[in-house]
């Protein structure tokens, strides 16, 4: 019988069957078949310290033994008031505030929610669209749909379902930019907010890396060039480093390269090193004091029912712990400095006809090809060298779990590159 489970983003018809994981144990997980694969993905970028960690494994134990759920309603916990503490020391100066949820695209819908009513509480009621960029992503929700890319972002057939909101292009600038490379990008994101500002809430971005819409990586110019007007315009911004978030582009948080406080944050994937779902959505005394008020409009209307949860929160302690004491921040130097040597300094992959570009940044590297038709049978193929790749559209990347050692990493990489050199 086949499975009744409906997988995500696949094509019923066309879809291959799912092997299926029995285990798995640091970079690798393990097959029914006794085939053990290299997790090039760290299984959607979220597993950062691979699988079967002992120390997060025991801790969900530990917390399971004495707490596995209490709801956050007029309740609190250890967990849950240790991670907020952690998370306020870890993060960019100034996000003093923590409010919990379950995934990373309900702590989007959190952050926007939170925008529109920050403006309300301040009489300014017409501020009720956001401004978000082409290529980006912030989740599949109806609200976070609604601020994808409108059109590559795999939602266009939801138009007519979601609210309108405002677009601004996606940035154009490389990572090492300067600031004079900057000003077309920032100049594209003030002409909307010049034309828009009367009713834009919040400014939304993934800083520095546009994930899912394709790896597109920018500089810490444009965050910091996006600073300045959002302050100009009286529009929140908003950092959604659900997957930029614990160290993926080189920095604990993309915020730090800019040194840039934004008005909200959104963190998830990396936050529990993948062991159990959750996010987190964190914001400033300005946005918190404006919530601070006699009338019924002050409360915060929003609850998920898992909020908070003392598993999740006490393996988010200890995968920040670890780390912290097992300096991952150096060992994301390393994998980058394999990812540059491999990648981006291999002359002869530059130059392959089907290759647009090789970006690389942190622990995260993509070579983007100029049609997706030549990735077609690149997941199979690294398969048998061992390696789970899992491609989308033009882009074949890798985002490791932290603790791939570096003969795996080339491996990796041997792999992606492999592709191009087949014939
Ligand atoms: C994955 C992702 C989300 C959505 O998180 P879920 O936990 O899948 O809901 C939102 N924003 C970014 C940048 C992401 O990469």
């Amino acid at each position: 019988m086949t499975s009744p489970v409906w997988h995500p983003y696949a094509h019923l018809k066309t879809q291959a069957p799912a092997p299926k994981v029995v285990g798995g144990e640091g970079p690798r997980f393990t097959l029914e078949s006794g085939e053990s694969l290299l997790d090039a993905t760290c299984s959607w970028w979220c597993m950062i310290h691979g699988y079967r960690h002992p120390r997060l494994v025991e801790a969900i134990q530990h917390q399971a033994d004495e707490l596995c759920h209490v709801m956050l309603g007029g309740l609190t916990h250890e967990p849950a008031d240790r991670l907020a503490r952690e998370l306020v020391r870890i993060t960019p100066e100034g996000l003093d505030h923590v409010f919990f949820s379950d995934s990373g695209s309900v702590g989007m819908e959190v952050a926007m929610k939170m925008a529109v009513q920050y403006h309300r509480l301040r009489e300014r009621p017409g501020k009720t669209r956001m401004l978000s960029l082409m290529k980006a992503y912030h989740g599949d929700t109806a609200g976070c749909m609604a601020v994808c890319d409108p059109e590559e972002g795999m939602h266009s057939l939801f138009s007519g379902f979601l609210p309108q909101h405002h677009f601004a292009p996606a940035p154009r600038a490389p990572f090492d930019a300067d600031e004079a490379d900057v000003r077309p990008d920032l100049d594209a994101l003030r002409a909307v907010l010049e034309a828009h500002q009367h009713e834009i809430a919040a400014l939304l971005m993934e800083p520095l890396l546009q994930a899912a819409g394709g790896l597109n990586m920018t500089s810490p110019h444009y965050l910091r060039g996006a600073r300045a007007l959002c302050e100009e315009f009286d529009v929140l911004l908003v950092f959604d480093e659900v997957a930029t978030g614990f160290g993926r582009t080189g920095r604990m948080f993309a915020a730090d390269h800019a040194d840039v406080t934004p008005d909200i944050m959104v963190l998830s994937k990396g936050l529990t090193g993948g062991y159990l779902g959750h996010a987190a959505t964190l914001a400033t005394d300005r946005v918190h004091s404006a919530f601070i008020g006699d009338s019924s409009e002050h409360a915060f209307m929003h609850g998920p029912t898992f909020m908070g949860n003392p598993l999740a929160c006490r393996v988010a302690l200890e995968s920040l712990a670890v780390f912290e004491e097992d300096d991952y921040l150096g060992r994301i130097r390393a994998l980058n400095a394999v990812l540059r040597e491999e990648l981006l300094e291999d002359a002869a992959l530059r130059a392959h006809p089907d290759v647009a570009d090789v970006r690389v940044l942190g622990a995260t590297a993509v070579i983007e090809v100029h049609d997706a038709a030549a990735l077609q049978g690149v997941a199979a193929f690294a398969r048998q060298q061992g390696v789970w790749l899992r491609p989308f559209g033009r882009w074949l990347y890798t985002m490791p779990a932290y603790i791939t050692p570096e003969d795996d990493m080339r491996r990796i990489t041997g792999a992606m590159k492999g592709w191009f050199r087949r014939d």
